[in-house]
């Protein structure tokens, strides 16, 4: 079984719309989307939930008032300003650091395992999806990126599937790291403007350091010619393969609009820039 992650530097580079189109097009494949704090993929595969799990991934400070004697020295440590001058802790500025649960001389605060958000199963028409949902103001979204891909996998081994293609989160941080490991191939989206470029180079940046092959696809790469040609010429430098270059066109707006994927929309230049990405993707997988 063979894993691929659709990523991008940033959000709003029609990432999700690609994905959403691999799903339509690979066949014997798992999605999972590990956009955890804005999975938005579902809204286009149109799922049929048949499991939603609750997953905890951090702990937050509580207070017992029978035991607290109200020293202050909690208050006094908190650098996140969480707890009150009535000695009540606050959710969601508290970060869980155990600094006040370290110090209290009364053993008054407790540690508490915090629910931080969902994770769900469900059926497409395009096979299985795995997705999440990070509650407001949570973090360890890394840790919920590394437990939906191995549900994913687990459904894969299950059903014995080919294919595990997975909608990357945004970004370069913790949840793009843990959405790498052990991945056979990153297609990364970008669009031709400076800051996509930039971001573009960072995003590769962290799949070399892991190791990760890269390929390329320059989304709406003819609103300018110029800044498409240099990221064709730093993948080259890379040794990167530009796999796909996607047209602007307005019809994968209202594919959006009606939550379809835009290869199933329509067969025009888009679709068949897209069918070519595939082809490729599957050139490097098999
Ligand atoms: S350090 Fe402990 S005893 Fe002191 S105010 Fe905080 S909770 Fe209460
Ligand atoms: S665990 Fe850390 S952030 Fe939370 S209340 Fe205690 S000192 Fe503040």
């Amino acid at each position: 079984m063979k894993e691929v992650t659709i990523l991008s530097g940033k959000g709003g580079t029609g990432k999700t719309s690609v994905a959403a189109s691999l799903a339509s097009l690979a066949k014997n494949k798992v999605m999972v989307d590990c956009d955890v704090d804005a999975a938005d993929l579902y809204l286009l595969l149109k799922p049929t939930f048949r499991q939603k799990q609750e997953f905890r991934g951090g702990e937050k400070a509580v207070i017992s008032e029978d035991k607290c004697t109200g020293c202050g020295l909690c208050r006094e440590v908190c650098r996140f300003e969480a707890i009150s001058s009535e000695y009540k802790i606050d959710p969601i500025s508290c970060d869980g650091c155990r600094f006040c649960y370290n110090i209290c001389p009364a053993d008054a605060i407790t540690m508490q395992q915090s629910l931080s958000g969902h994770w769900f199963t469900s059926e497409t028409r395009y096979g299985p999806l795995v997705h999440a949902r990070l509650g407001v103001a949570q973090e360890n979204s890394g840790k919920l990126v590394a437990l939906v891909r191995q549900e994913a996998k687990h459904i894969a081994e299950q059903r014995g599937l080919d294919y595990i293609i997975s909608d990357g989160p945004p970004g370069t941080g913790c949840p793009v790291i843990s959405s790498l490991s052990g991945v056979s191939l990153a297609v990364i989206v970008t669009e031709p403007t400076l800051s996509g470029i930039h971001d573009l180079k960072r995003v590769i940046g962290v799949c070399q350091h892991f190791a990760v092959p890269v390929i390329v696809c320059i989304n709406k790469y003819d609103i300018n010619s110029e800044n498409s040609h240099q990221i064709e010429n730093y993948c080259q430098t890379q040794n990167i393969e530009v796999a796909a270059r996607i047209p602007f066109d307005t019809l994968v707006t209202r594919a959006l609009v009606r939550r379809i994927p835009v290869v199933e929309y329509s067969r025009n230049r888009v679709g068949r820039e897209i069918e070519k990405l595939w082809q490729v993707v599957t050139g490097y997988l098999n």
